[in-house]
């Protein structure tokens, strides 16, 4: 298979290389047993592709965001998963961005170093769920440290990580005050609060992605941990959406290029009434239409990087981005099973695995849904549905 952009190919070499030491086997082990894949993290973390967006003051690599999206590609397109470790990337970016000098010097170092885990980022809420400006975790100042009380769902990674990136409600909503302002962003150290009122709860998925729930019970945060100003959270967090949905795109087109070349090579190998099932037309169609729809959406994903690393703001492109590489690795995922008939649903080939990894993404981090309506309202001018 052809690759439309050949950029990094040093980089996706290297990062190929090292994903080739963790099989099919090992992906399937630790997803019978819902592990945290802390084997995998641990040799991503050392050989720095973590760090790669980290500026190379702060330790890190310094590249731009394509090269994060190369090094997702490149490991969910050899059949792995960075569901485990992707959100360091992107919630990197609210801490250097609008972090303070003294933050961004006592934890960037160490995340680019690979000592301070920044994985978790608690945003869902049980009863607000897509609605983030109904939030109502909230934290209440007093002298020096916020008392935090309420409950996220949906926190992966929270058992796996040093630091919380919090989005909680510090102005009591009033008639006032706007849905998404009076929101603040929290960096909580997770070993800290889980001394003192956190409690986090696994929830078991259909797929192997350490996600939780997480209580706060008079958790106490001290006031230097307070990102940025107080009450503008919500647009903190928002400013690092792009990026967020350009390396989940990245890792859908990985997703989709994986399963169309385990379908191409079963259909050529198969064979059922004395020829390869890859000689009907009806088993190389669909994987074709999915090869194309993975290209076109690989050419978005393209654009919003440039566009991204162009200085602008690509809402548009990120959020089509996300929903058509979504699609393709969704299709990819559908037509791999059909493909391989009663084998793609044997553990064993992987593919069932992998179609309910990607499956994830027509939900998380943003549902199909919402970013239709993002360009229904804000590229097409219709009027707000919600
Ligand atoms: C495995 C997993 C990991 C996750 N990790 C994190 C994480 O680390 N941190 C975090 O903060 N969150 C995380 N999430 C949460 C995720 O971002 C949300 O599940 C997602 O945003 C949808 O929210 P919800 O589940 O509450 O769905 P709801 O908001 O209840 O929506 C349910 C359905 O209704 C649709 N819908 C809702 N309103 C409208 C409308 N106005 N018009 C049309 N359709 C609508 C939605 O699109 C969706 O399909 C994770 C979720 C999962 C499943």
């Amino acid at each position: 298979m052809t690759d439309s952009a050949d950029n990094y190919s040093d980089l996706r070499e290297a990062v190929a290389k090292l994903c080739s030491d963790y099989s099919g086997e090992y992906w399937r082990k630790i997803d019978r047993a819902r592990e945290y894949p802390s084997e995998f993290v641990g040799a991503l973390t050392e050989a720095g592709w973590l760090a790669a967006l980290i500026p190379e003051t702060f330790g890190g690599a310094g590249l731009p965001l394509s090269a994060g999206a190369a090094i997702l590609e490149e490991i969910h397109r050899s059949g792995g998963n960075a569901g485990a470790c992707h959100a360091q990337m992107y919630t990197m970016g609210t801490l250097l961005r609008f972090g303070s000098d003294a933050q961004k010097q006592k934890y960037l170092p160490g995340i680019a170093n690979g000592s301070i885990r920044l994985q978790a980022f608690g945003v869902t809420e049980p009863s607000s769920g897509t609605d983030t400006g109904a939030l109502s975790t909230k934290a209440e100042l007093q002298a020096n440290h916020y008392i935090v009380n309420g409950q996220k769902i949906w926190t992966s990674r929270a058992e796996h990580s040093d630091l919380m990136m919090l989005l909680v409600r510090t102005t009591p909503p009033n008639a006032n005050l706007k849905k998404t302002n009076g929101l603040s962003v929290l960096l909580v150290d997770m070993q800290d609060a889980l001394n003192n009122g956190m409690t986090i709860r696994p929830i078991r998925t259909m797929m192997n992605h350490a996600t939780t729930e997480v209580f706060f019970d008079n958790v106490k945060v001290p006031v230097e941990n307070l990102i940025g100003e107080e009450g503008k959270g919500f647009k903190y967090i928002l400013s690092g959406m792009n990026a967020e949905r350009i390396l989940i795109a990245a890792e859908c087109i990985g997703d989709a290029k994986w399963l169309i070349e385990k379908s191409v090579s079963y259909a050529a190998q198969r064979r059922v009434f004395n020829k390869a099932i890859g000689e009907n037309q009806g088993i190389q169609f669909p994987i074709a239409k999915a090869y194309a729809n993975m290209r076109a959406a690989e050419l978005m994903v393209n654009e919003a990087l440039r566009l991204f690393e162009a200085g602008e703001n690509p809402g548009a492109e990120a959020n089509m981005a996300k929903m058509l590489a979504a699609d393709a690795s969704n299709e990819a995922a559908n037509v791999a099973v059909q493909t391989h008939g009663g084998f793609g649903f044997a553990e064993e080939y992987d593919i069932e695995r992998k179609f309910r990894e990607t499956r994830l993404y027509q939900v998380a981090p943003i549902s199909t849904n919402m970013i239709l309506s993002y360009l229904a309202e804000h590229v097409l001018g219709l009027p707000k549905s919600y």
